[in-house]
Order: structure tokens, then sequence, then C-alpha cells
């Protein structure tokens, strides 16, 4: 089998490790071509070593005369040599290296949820117009992809032509939650809540913007907007339940009935693994198999959105149209560094988002603008009422 090579943008990160997890079980598949990081240089050039790479490439200026910033980043994704991007680069600055390896024709494996979520549409138009498949790596998404095509179908994110629509047979999916650390108590006093409350995740270990979201649900409101655009999917099609276990990854609920769910290991190795051998599947992965004790007491809940107000306005925006998801992305964004910085209270991130959508903003530095607006007035009258 020839050996599908691979390009890293984000390598020194927990995607990027579990990336190099499966690549180190699996030499004979993959070979790494290509690595970038932000700014950490001992550290891409510590893997840069161990997986025998040439091509580098950082987001910020450094001493190691590795090239940098973003057409560094963009240069590398579109690497002759490549056939396959993983895409973990934090946030939107993940966008341009994306188009760059769309562009250059090149599949890509992604990780960074902004990309879809800030400009699904015109990523997955350049996506189809350059016949490129683009593969989930969320273990959620992956879990919706793996489902969808049990139909035999093609699901959107990777159909090329005419192939046979899974979109036809599908009622709606279900994105399964974690539900953060505040589900299961019996009052969410959002004004009350601490930052390192608010931190303390019960199941992944993440940086603290996705932790907080996770504790909001906004995470999930993120993922809904990707699953939309990954799978041409209708606002109405989208569900969440909440399952503390994380075992189950989420499912599709088809037209006749049939609910088909895909579980495994809470471990991101395993979504990951599937991206990069798809259509194939590989005979072994990185993780301990499932065990039967796994299995008990699985538990489902639909989420009280209540008692979530951020997945509420998401419910409330996306089937106003896709001039929602950057105001629901920037204006979370700002607001959450905020609430982390101690400026304002964890129910004041909704307020933010809430404000945002009135406004119904489409520049993306005019949303930020206004989010921390709000901030600023937010964290005043809390000094004026304290
Ligand atoms: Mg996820």
């Amino acid at each position: 089998m020839m050996r599908k090579r691979l390009v890293i943008l984000g390598a020194t990160g927990s995607i990027g490790a579990s990336t190099l997890r499966v690549v180190a079980a699996h030499p004979e598949r993959f070979e790494v071509v290509g690595l970038a990081a932000g700014r950490d240089v001992a550290g891409l050039q510590r893997l840069a070593a161990q997986f025998h790479v040439k091509h580098l490439a950082l987001a910020e200026p450094n001493d190691a005369g590795i090239p940098f910033g973003e057409a560094a980043l963009c240069a590398l994704a579109s690497l002759d040599e490549a056939d396959l991007v993983v895409m973990a680069i934090a946030g939107m600055a993940g966008y341009a290296p994306t188009l760059a390896a769309i562009d250059s024709g090149k599949d890509v494996a992604l990780a960074t949820k902004e990309v879809l979520v800030m400009a699904g549409t015109e990523v997955m138009r350049r996506r189809l117009s350059r016949g490129v498949r683009l593969l989930p790596l969320d273990s959620e998404h992956s879990a919706l992809f793996q489902c969808l095509q049990s139909t035999a179908s093609v699901p959107a994110c990777v159909r090329t032509g005419d192939e046979a629509k899974a979109d036809e047979r599908l009622a709606e999916v279900i994105l399964t939650a974690s539900g953060g650390p505040f589900f299961k108590c019996s009052e969410i006093d959002w004004k009350r809540i601490t930052v390192a409350e608010a931190l303390n995740h019960p199941r992944w270990d993440m940086g603290p913007k996705v932790t907080i979201d996770s504790a909001t649900m906004m995470n999930k409101g993120l993922e809904m907007i990707e699953a939309l655009h990954l799978f041409a999917l209708d606002p109405a099609q989208l569900r969440v339940w909440v399952h503390p276990q994380s075992i189950v990854h989420s499912f599709v609920h088809f037209k006749d009935g049939a609910l088909l769910a895909q579980l495994a290991q809470p471990d991101m190795a395993l979504p990951i693994q599937y991206a990069l051998t798809w259509p194939d599947r590989a005979l072994h992965a990185p993780v301990p198999a499932m065990t039967l004790a796994q299995m008990q007491n699985l538990e489902f809940a639909e989420p009280d959105l209540h008692r979530f107000p951020c997945l509420k306005l998401v419910f409330e925006a996306l089937p106003m149209g896709a001039w929602t998801h950057p105001i629901l992305t920037l204006a979370n964004e700002v607001a959450v560094k905020a609430f982390l910085a101690g400026r304002i209270s964890a129910d004041r991130i909704a307020a933010v988002i809430e404000e945002g959508l009135t406004r119904a903003e489409t520049n993306f530095d005019a949303i930020v603008r206004y989010a921390e607006e709000a901030v600023t007035r937010f964290e005043r009258a809390a000094v004026v009422s304290s």
C-alpha cells in the first residue's frame, strides 16, 4: 500500500498529539511530510526529528529560521507532496490555510470548528468545485459521518458529483453532549458560577475556551453549525441529547425509523484515525477496546434549554439563516474571554450573544466591536451595583 502523506497544522496541540499517536500506530500507512505549530519552536523541532519531517512552519516569528506567518502556513497546507492536510490550528487562523489546502486539491481532515462555523458556505462551495473531500475530525461529526455512510449513501462533505444522497433518507441527527460540569446540578445560577467551577470538566481535558463552551453548552451550538454545513442539513433536523458518559458520539435518525449510533471510547485518536484511513477502516487503533462494563447505565436526556441559555439562543438563531453563525461564534468568543478574565459573570455570556443577534451585523470586525461594547457595559453595571 502507498503510504498516505500527511501535513499536520496545529501539531503541538492536543489534536496534533492524537494524530501523531495514530501515525505512530500505523507506520506502514502514514508518512508525515509537513508540520506546523503556533509558537512552540522546541516542540515542533522535537516532533520533526521524531517523525523525520523536513517541511515546517510556525504562526509566530522565531529565531530558528522556520518559515512563519499566514503565507508559510498556507504554503505548507498546499505542499506538493501532501495527500491529506490535518487542520487543527485553533480559531480563525485556520481559515486561510484550509482554503489554501482545498484550492491546491488536497483533502482536508478538519478539526478547526471556526472554519465551518464562520465561513461554512464558502468552504463547502470551494470544496465541491475542487472535488476535495472534507473529513470531520470532531468526535460527534465523525460519528454522524460514519452512521450516514451506513445507507450506501455519500455524505455531503465527501460528495464529488451525483452520488446517492444520504440526506434524502435522513430525518434528523442527534448530537450527543457531555452536558458539562453543571448539567446534574438541580439549579444553575449562572450569575454565581466561578471560573474554576466552569473549568472543572468531568470528561474531556481541553483548553479553557472550549471548556467554558462545554459548561454553557455553546460548544454543542457551534457543533450544530458545523454539522449543518458538513452534511447539508436543515436547522430543523438538528437535535441535542445530553449523554454524560460520552460513549455514544452521536446518532442519525432515518426516515424509516432506524436510529443508528456510533459508540467508542472517548478518545480523539479514534475519530482522527477514521478520517485518516477513510474510506477504509483500520485493523487496530492505539486505544483500548470497548468493554461490556462501559455499556452499563448509559444515560440520555434532552437538555432543558432554559437552564442553558446559550444553547437556546443557537436553536432560535439557526432558522433565521447563516448570517447568525459568525455572530454566535464571535460574540461568544468575546464574552468567554471576558468571563475568564473576571470581567463579567457567566450569565452575561448569553446576554452578549443575544445583543449581538439583535444587531444582525455581518461584518466580523463590527460583530467583535459590538460584543466588546456590551462586555464593557456589563462590567461597569456590575461595579456600580456591587
Ligand atoms: Mg466535539
